[in-house]
């Protein structure tokens, strides 16, 4: 059912959320994009006459107890987002201290229309990894209508994002709008995307990746690789990558993946220079040489001024894009170039009428830092699913609404 389709007069909605932001040492909001996200969907549900139940995990109690071993309740509390939430959708917002159980149900239970609940975050329980059946239940009962609209956690099968949809039938649970707009973007690149199809993949780690590479060789023209992880790649070609980035148990991988390319037809690009350094920070000695022959003592951190005009030429000839992962440490601003370059390439050919979606932390974190976010097509919130989604899986927390 899609979500304009479900009734929700005078019912009671759960709905799944993604709040996980980042807090201060105070335990203030610093970002509230993700809050932001959810608000049409929360809107809606208003609007319609419902009441609202909305729950969340926030940041990863369970990696990080208290010294006693117990839950450290004063910093992954919920109650962080009342505030903030409340403020964003001008009406109060209440809170209670659990997530299932009587209190909750009862709190629930006498919710009137168009009032608004947030449950305590779902990974104090163990069971909410699991995709635990009972604890799932226990949230299910409080309300009438399921709506999951945390596309960042849909590739996990935990019990708020998955298995509590069974206790729904089809008629009363949905995605939300943002699950909606993030589906039908990745729809665009993996059922007919507009051609030349290029993918612009970077980031340290070629094992983070290596899945969605392979994929990506099934459907695509043209794959740039930047970042830590091209060295990799050169080494499995015979290159010398000197003190650069590199997973040696990863070289057959790599020889596979340009095997498979060259077979299926599709360019993968490799940066011809790099801007190396003598030491892993932004006041080391630079120079360019070329990727393949990089001195013992220097190390690769961006991606030199021929891969720029290689890379720039594919993206400017480019209809659909995807991009994931910066071209070199654009963090320090002397190995900024690639990625800011890359960057406006991809806008310029989206200002040109080229698709380009931008998915996977680091990649959004380059854009935001260069404030060109507004200026590719999409952006995704959710970089792990979105991986998952390009790679072709289905993900548990889409799965269990369609079911
Ligand atoms: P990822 O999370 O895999 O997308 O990786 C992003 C991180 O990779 C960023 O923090 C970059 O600084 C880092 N990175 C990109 N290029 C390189 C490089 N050539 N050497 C080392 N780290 C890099």
């Amino acid at each position: 059912m899609s979500i304009e389709q479900l009734n929700l007069k005078g019912k009671k909605v759960l709905m799944r959320v993604d709040f996980n932001v980042p807090l201060d040492a105070d335990f203030n909001v610093t970002d509230d994009t993700r809050i932001q996200a959810a608000l049409p969907t929360i809107q809606h549900v208003l609007e319609q006459g419902a009441s609202l139940i909305i729950m969340s995990h926030l940041g990863r109690p369970q990696k990080k107890l208290n010294e006693d071993g117990s839950i450290n309740k004063t910093k992954f509390t919920l109650r962080h987002v009342v505030q903030p939430l409340s403020e964003l959708i001008n009406r109060p917002v209440q809170f209670v201290e659990d997530t299932v159980g009587k209190v909750v149900e009862a709190k629930a239970a006498a919710l009137q229309v168009g009032e608004v609940l947030i449950l305590e975050n779902t990974r104090f329980y163990k069971e909410e990894k699991k995709g635990d059946e009972a604890f799932a239940k226990g949230m299910s009962v409080l309300a009438d209508v399921y709506i999951n609209d945390a596309f960042g956690t849909a590739h996990r099968a935990h019990a708020s994002t998955a298995t509590v949809a069974q206790y729904f039938d089809k008629e009363n649970k949905s995605f939300g709008f943002l699950m909606n707009k993030e589906l039908n973007n990745a729809k665009k690149l993996t059922e007919n995307p507009a051609r030349p199809f290029t993918a612009i993949i970077g980031g340290a780690k070629v094992s983070d990746k290596i899945l969605l590479l392979e994929k990506l060789v099934d459907s695509v023209d043209n794959i740039l690789i930047g970042g830590g992880m091209a060295y990799t790649l050169i080494k499995a070609k015979g290159g010398q990558i000197g003190n650069s980035l590199c997973e040696d148990d990863k070289l057959d991988v790599a020889r596979a993946l340009l095997a498979k390319a060259a077979e299926k037809g599709v360019e993968i690009y490799l940066p011809e220079d790099s801007v190396v350094a003598n030491k892993f920070a932004n006041d080391a000695e630079q120079k360019v040489v070329a990727s393949d022959s990089i001195e013992e003592g220097w190390m690769g951190l961006d991606i030199g001024p021929k891969a720029v005009t290689a890379f720039v030429e594919v993206i400017r000839s480019a209809e659909s894009m995807v991009w994931n992962g910066p071209m070199g440490v654009f963090e320090m601003d002397n190995f900024a170039n690639g990625t800011k370059t890359v960057a406006e390439a991809v806008t310029e050919s989206t200002k040109d009428g080229a698709f380009s979606l931008v998915g996977g932390g680091d990649s959004v974190a380059a854009l935001n830092h260069l404030e060109k976010a507004d200026e590719v097509s999409y952006v995704s919130t959710g970089g792990g699913a979105m991986l998952k989604l390009l790679e072709g899986s289905k993900l548990p927390g889409v799965e269990a609404i369609l079911a």
